[in-house]
């Protein structure tokens, strides 16, 4: 197999030379989960060299409020693949959330959770759930730009790009093709966020048509995830934007009765970091006991993007064929399929037993099967003409009368432009809003310059910022309370922003 993620080396199934992976033993079960997944990549012959990293709980008491020391951060760059166990999050405000910072700092924009159902061996509603589900990992709400605006009102930026959109799905779809795939769902909720969502939905049908060979179908989020949790044998590869996916990706483990036998990949155009979906279990942390499942499957997703599907695939069937055989740590043991409870050196000397057998009932697993070639080009920017049309000025107004604030700003010399509504949480209250509407003191008055008709077509007069400035300048002269403005614009003629409900 080969990756051609931009600027990354090209490692092929016959390339000899081991893979430099960052290792992180990560703390709690950590080291115990680690030790146990190193012992069977190194049994089934996966060709890594491992160069231990140190980050987490005792780099944070150390007093290094990010968890992470600069040795490790000089490993990751240079060998580019962590395998990372989990790691305990100290309590208490000053400390960066580790797994948020390398995520960001390391552009790992896509996170890739398969969720298999191993019934009966392991318990679920759902035996044929084999799912995996496919996170943008960096945008939309996650951007974590909030502020308080007034008294009542906070607010949250939903940042959608397309760049970020077309990599995502781009991502979705190659998955699709290298590991023998056959459709692709995407969720949104472009019928209410109708520009950032809708971009997202628009972006997934352009990449689409340019994988027939694949199924692909679109859902709305709220009915997508209900579906998920009561029928996930339908879904495939599902590919989502960042809040929707870090929630849907937790029904699909859960719902496959494995949250503790996940892995996730969190993958970059450069770097690209492997990890189990639990956290350090502090509670059985040196006991032995511990599931090394997690990090094993995350051990076969970071052999396989190197290109060592063929190992992934006996670590897998090994796996597979040990759960079958009914050698359960205490978490998944059960009386009716368990043959004995093991430990996790138990457990992970039976795996080893196993390389090279494959499972009779669980269906075995064949990654080696896809074009296993991951192709993300690089983004082309197509340049389209950008018109200010008018601004949305948002004012923190205590009035509670929207017709009289209309007439306030109606008055106002405007310099060409004209106020053309009032919306209070999107609602238009102004001209002609309705009593029962609730207000608050958030005001988004809406600013444009001449509209008229082309072609049948409403369109806005160009304005000038000038404009705007000078119309800021005048409502902060008279008292008003400027909170925060939105540029409307037109791309190639096209509006750039929603209308008011009601608009
Ligand atoms: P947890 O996942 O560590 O534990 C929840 C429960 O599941 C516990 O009873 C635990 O014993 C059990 N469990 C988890 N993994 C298991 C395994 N492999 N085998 C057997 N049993 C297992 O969640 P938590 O208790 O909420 O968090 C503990 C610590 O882990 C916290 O500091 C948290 O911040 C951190 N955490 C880290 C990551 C990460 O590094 N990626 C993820 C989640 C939580």
């Amino acid at each position: 197999m080969s990756i051609q993620l931009k600027e990354k080396q090209e490692i092929t199934e016959s390339t000899m030379t081991p893979v430099k992976i960052a290792i992180a033993n990560g703390d709690g079960i950590g080291p115990e989960i680690m030790k146990a997944t190193l012992r069977i990549m190194e049994a089934a012959g996966a060709r890594i060299e491992p160069e231990f990293i140190e980050l987490g709980k005792k780099v944070y008491s150390s007093g290094n409020t990010s968890g992470i020391t600069n040795d490790a951060w000089d490993v990751i760059k240079k060998n580019k693949i962590i395998l990372k166990a989990p790691i305990t999050t100290p309590q208490g405000k000053g400390y960066k959330s580790l797994n948020v910072t390398l995520r960001k700092s390391l552009g790992l924009f896509a996170n890739v959770r398969p969720v298999q159902a191993l019934s009966p061996y392991v318990q679920t509603h759902f035996p044929n759930l084999d799912v995996v589900i496919i996170r943008e990992n960096e945008e939309d709400l996650y951007a974590g730009i909030e502020h308080r605006q007034t008294q009542d009102v906070y607010q949250c930026l939903k940042l959608i790009t397309r760049p970020g959109c077309e990599r995502i799905i781009r991502y979705a779809f190659e998955y699709a093709k290298a590991f023998g795939r056959k459709k692709v769902t995407c969720m949104v909720k472009d019928n209410i966020m109708k520009i950032t969502d809708g971009l997202f939905h628009q972006v997934f049908d352009e990449i689409a048509n340019e994988y027939p060979e694949i199924e692909n179908n679109t859902q709305i989020i709220d009915i997508g995830s209900a579906h998920l949790a009561a029928k996930p044998e339908k879904y495939d590869v599902i590919v989502t934007t960042n809040l929707y996916g870090d929630i849907i990706s937790d029904i699909a483990a859960e719902i496959g009765g494995s949250v503790g036998m996940c892995g996730s990949a969190n993958i970059g155009s450069k770097v690209a970091m492997f990890e189990a979906i639990h956290g350090s279990a502090p509670d059985i942390a040196g006991k032995g006991i511990a599931n090394p499942s997690g990090l094993i499957n995350a051990s076969i997703s970071m052999l396989s993007y190197i290109g060592q599907t063929n190992v992934a695939d006996t670590i897998k069937n090994a796996w597979l064929t040990t759960l079958e055989q009914g050698y359960h740590t205490a978490d998944i043991f059960n009386e009716t399929y368990s043959l004995a409870k093991v430990s996790t050196e138990q457990f992970t000397d039976k795996i080893i037993q196993n390389l090279g057998n494959k499972p009779v009932k669980l269906p075995i697993s064949n990654l080696s099967s896809g074009t296993g070639n991951i192709n993300i080009p690089n983004y082309v920017r197509k340049q389209q003409e950008k018109k200010l049309v008018g601004v949305d000025v948002f004012l923190d107004w205590q009035g509670n009368d929207a017709n009289k604030l209309g007439e306030l700003l109606s008055d106002v010399d405007l310099y060409k432009m004209k106020l053309k509504m009032i919306t209070n949480r999107g609602v238009k209250v102004y001209p002609k809003g309705l009593d029962e509407t609730f207000c608050t003191d958030h005001w988004r008055c809406r600013f444009v310059g001449k509209q008229s008709q082309i072609n049948g077509a409403l369109s806005y007069q160009n304005i000038v910022y000038e404009q705007v400035i000078s119309l800021l300048f005048k409502l902060n002269e008279i008292g008003f309370d400027v909170i925060k403005t939105e540029n409307l614009y037109e791309f190639d003629g096209n509006r750039g922003f929603s209308l008011g409900q009601g608009e």
